[in-house]
């Protein structure tokens, strides 16, 4: 591992922030991407467009394959012409620390630039020309529509693409600080102009033929909602061009020039005491969980922060509670993430906060983490969309705290553990999922865990800050330290990397002032640290737009019906035989509810994620609400008497909800810390068996964070998972139980037999060493078989898989495969169904997982109805680390796909190959 100093990386940073302090070198690699970058498209889009048109035309066959033979030529010659002019325009120096943004935010060389530029820019001309002409040409008027929509949306794409580039070279004073050129009004009305005219063309082309685009527009209703779809399919692929030639602005987006200077003025201004004020926490802070202190002097806000991630923490009064992160990992459902991240977003700020520390992204090696709860799962490809979801929504209201930065897993021993692990695990398994909040959310604050790394604390691991989240991923936002007992020095952690102590200084304060005094840390470094957090807070407007305290913002009907459709998506249906489920109101009878969790409000732990809602739903009172007049028994056990017994035999069905609560699992040193073991505590499992003795349509509903083993799992006809469901969980439980709502939650995290079959979980030595297996990946390695396993749920309708198709079948090492598979919903019910898709290494040089996952999507599907789902894998996704390169490696070799409903459930197979 690099031991390099930060001292050593100011040089970096100033390369990287400010665009007026580009050296000419970066200056003219950069332009000359950008006009490469863009002449590479159009010139794809040509080729392309022409031979569709020409299809569309029937000048050529309609079996003609447009990115096959008949525009290779071109698209060879394009690329030749665009790795000649990166290779003159950008040196080895400038490329490594370029940092463009998109597909491209892994390149470090010349080399890298030019082929996943061209690799990038090349899937992206094919998804356009695609969506403008699906290849029919049944009639004269579809023919002349396809060919309008071709040469429209891709001139449209082009233009637009110009008009941003010339934007981005230089801002006009209407960017504000956090918001993209394509938001400056004159940009925007340019753009518009632009795009209506194409817009009319189209609409007038294809009134009549619209039988003639492809997808996603072929269903489009009538020519101008054609023409629309063609052109946000342009405006999205232009998107992605220009994120992937261009430097990637961060959350500061196309103002970051502007606010780096108005920076340089406020350090030339600032006193040593009033740097090293904005490096550490203000101490406790009512009504929020804690703050930087503003300085009014020079009219910097400071930051106000609050817990998360599960809604606002209760530091901060009464707030929405939605279910804890494992459950919406359940639901698979990034957008849906968005829009909790944003509707915490708003409730933060509604309390006076303008930061949420959150989301837990730590891994979950193993279930019995004290935080498992807190976190998406076990999965990193998974875990990374998830967060990136949850940042990109809360940032439109707040800065968002991804934590714990890094190999946090264990909670006992959280202070002190020294979790080591090689190279490859880290970057592999440990870290993707934090590059993805980074790269693609662009989070605008890290917190750093409290454990070691490779025998370093966190806070002042050179590696883990500088080198890796710093240096190599470019992060532009501040580092923080967690809570309390995560600093443990002052000059390693400064020059590490660290950037503000929380929640208030012990090493930060007065002992910073002495070692810049003695010399032991630059002014440079307290320079770097001060100008990354009031970048996070320029960027983020909290000085021109400060959160206004709000209680009408806070629990609002919106809010609490979000928490009810999360909690219904996450709820994953375990088992369901012989059609238990769903009951059937008209004909079950009676009901009888047993177990004292049924009448609780079972919200999670009481650590530091804690929220307290004004009021909430227990499972009990949503059943007794939905059960439209069926009588509705308690009985609380754990014992059962002669009359609990008999209500329990004499009910239509039995639900017996049972699980963990705050008393057996939850944060280290505040709460009970880790779990004692998988099985579920109090005699509950005791209590399930008694149950299933007495009735034979026992429903077992589960609560807590994540794998529970079940000894009496063949003695019931019917499970479900409710995770810690929120404040409307109740409500939500009773939908799936009488079949209002349709599970479609799946497993985040492998369900083991036995917790045996897991590695073991170690939170007593104060030493532990991490291996690349762990979870799903770590079972199927050895062969052995889950309960149930990772990505596995059941639903009340069925779904079919077919027709899987991988394109194009060989990539370069940075191209883009397009998977596809038919999913039809066979059953009877509308529903809801996660589409997994795995890859397989066929003669990897090093040790590979069984396989992994790559890709996945939520898709609705009506009865009898079929959707064509297609998921993007890019070639780089299947790299691994190379320890000698220092780098990821994308092995020329076969990689084998498999899509299905679960990790263990994949009927279809097929394979792409990477070119060496
Ligand atoms: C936790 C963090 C939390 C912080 C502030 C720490 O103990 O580990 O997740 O954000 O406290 O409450």
């Amino acid at each position: 591992m690099s031991r390099r100093r930060r001292f050593a990386a100011v040089s970096f940073v100033l390369v990287l922030g400010p665009v007026s302090a580009l050296a000419r070198g970066d200056r003219i690699c950069e332009e000359t991407l950008a006009a490469a970058g863009r002449r590479f498209f159009a010139r794809v889009l040509d080729a392309d467009g022409a031979c569709a048109r020409a299809v569309a035309r029937g000048r050529l066959p309609p079996t003609t394959d447009c990115r096959g033979a008949a525009t290779a030529r071109a698209r060879d010659a394009a690329a030749r012409a665009l790795a000649r002019r990166i290779g003159a325009a950008c040196s080895a120096g400038v490329a490594a620390t370029f940092h463009a943004g998109g597909d491209c935010a892994r390149a470090r060389t010349p080399g890298d630039l030019a082929g996943c530029v061209a690799a990038s820019h090349d899937a992206d001309a094919a998804t356009l020309v695609a969506a403008a002409a699906g290849g029919q040409t049944e009639s004269d008027a579809a023919r002349r529509c396809a060919a309008s929509a071709v040469r429209q949306a891709t001139d449209f794409a082009v233009a637009r693409l110009r008009v941003l580039q010339r934007c981005k070279r230089k801002p006009p004073a209407d960017v504000a600080p956090g918001t993209e050129c394509a938001a400056a009004e004159r940009v925007a009305r340019r753009i518009a102009t632009l795009r209506s005219g194409a817009a009319g063309k189209i609409a007038a082309a294809c009134d009549g033929g619209r039988g003639a685009l492809g997808a996603p527009c072929a269903t489009a209703g009538t020519a101008a909602a054609a023409a629309d779809c063609v052109l946000d399919v342009a405006r999205d692929t232009g998107d992605d061009v220009l994120a992937a030639e261009s430097r990637d602005t961060g959350f500061c987006g196309d103002a970051g020039a502007a606010v780096e200077r108005r920076i340089d003025r406020l350090l030339s201004r600032m006193t040593l005491a009033e740097k090293i004020e904005q490096m550490h926490g203000a101490g406790s802070t009512p009504g929020l969980s804690g703050r930087t202190a503003a300085n009014t002097r020079l009219g910097i806000p400071g930051i106000t922060m609050t817990d998360g991630p599960r809604g606002v923490g209760v530091a901060t009064g009464h707030a929405t509670a939605f279910p804890v992160g494992s459950a919406h990992g359940a639901t698979w459902d990034p957008a849906l993430e968005e829009r909790v991240g944003e509707a915490v977003g708003v409730e933060a700020r509604a309390k006076g906060a303008d930061m949420i520390l959150a989301p837990t992204i730590n891994m979950l090696r193993h279930p019995r983490w004290g935080r498992a709860q807190e976190t998406y799962g076990e999965d990193t490809v998974h875990l990374g969309r998830m967060a990136v979801g949850y940042v990109r929504g809360a940032q439109r209201h707040v800065i968002a705290n991804p934590k714990h930065f890094a190999a946090n897993s264990i909670e006992d021993t959280r202070f002190s553990v020294d979790v080591s692990m090689d190279e490859r695990t880290l970057r592999e398994v440990y870290l993707p999922h934090f590059r993805a909040a980074v790269q693609q959310a662009h989070a605008g604050a890290v917190m750093s865990a409290y454990n070691k790394l490779d025998g370093h604390y966190c806070s002042e691991n050179v590696h883990l800050l500088h080198d890796v989240l710093e240096d190599d991923w470019g992060f532009s936002g501040f580092i923080e330290s967690d809570w309390a007992l995560a600093v443990r020095s002052t000059v390693p952690s400064a020059t590490a990397g660290l950037d503000v102590e929380m929640p208030s200084p012990v090493y930060f304060g007065q002992k910073l002032t002495d070692a810049v005094a003695a010399g032991q840390v630059s002014r440079r470094t307290i320079d770097d640290a001060v100008r990354r957090t009031l970048r996070a807070q320029l960027c983020f407007r909290l000085d021109t737009d400060p959160p206004v305290v709000d209680p009408g913002q806070v629990e609002t009907a919106p809010t609490k019906a979000l928490a009810r459709d999360v909690a219904r998506e996450a709820i994953v249906l375990l088992k369901n035989s012989a059609g238990t489920l769903p009951l059937e109101r008209g004909t079950v009878g009676s009901l009888v509810v047993v177990g004292e969790l049924a009448a609780t409000a079972n919200l999670g732990d009481h650590g530091s994620s804690t929220v307290v809602p004004t009021s909430s739903v227990a499972p009990l009172d949503g059943i007794r609400a939905a059960a439209g007049g069926i009588a509705v028994t308690h009985v609380p056990g754990p014992t059962l008497s002669a009359s609990d017994q008999a209500a329990i035999a004499g009910a239509g069905a039995a639900i017996v909800v049972v699980g963990l609560d705050f008393r057996d699992e939850g944060e280290g040193l505040i709460t009970h810390g880790d779990r004692d073991g998988l099985g579920l505590p109090r005699d509950q499992d005791a209590l399930v068996s008694a149950v299933a003795a007495l009735n034979p349509r026992t429903v077992v509903v589960l609560e807590g964070s994540g794998a529970i083993t079940m000894p009496w799992v063949d003695a019931v006809p019917a499970i479900l998972m409710a995770w810690y469901p929120g404040d409307q969980g109740g409500t939500a439980i009773a939908e799936i139980l009488f079949g209002d709502v349709n599970p479609s939650g799946k497993l985040p995290v492998s369900f083991p037999r036995a917790e045996a079959d897991l590695p073991p979980f170690d939170n007593v030595s104060p030493a532990v060493t991490y291996g690349y297996f762990h979870g799903y990946r770590w079972l199927d390695r050895n062969g052995v078989a889950p309960l149930f396993p990772f990505g596995f749920g059941l639903s009340y309708t069925s779904f079919a898989y077919a027709k899987l198709t991988v394109s194009p079948a060989t990539v370069p090492p940075w191209g883009r495969i397009r998977v596809t598979a038919d999913v039809s919903n066979t059953g009877a019910r509308p529903g809801d169904e996660i589409v997994e898709l795995y890859v397989g290494y066929r003669g990897s040089r090093v040790e590979r997982a069984v396989r992994d996952l790559k890709a996945f999507a939520r898709v609705h599907l009506e009865p009898g109805e079929t959707k064509t789902v297609p998921l993007d894998v890019r070639a780089n996704d299947v790299a691994y680390w190379d320890d000698a390169a220092g780098a990821f490696v994308v092995e020329p070799i076969t990689y084998d796909v498999a899509v299905g409903p679960s990790s263990r459930d994949l009927p279809l197979t097929g394979a792409f190959t990477v070119a060496p």
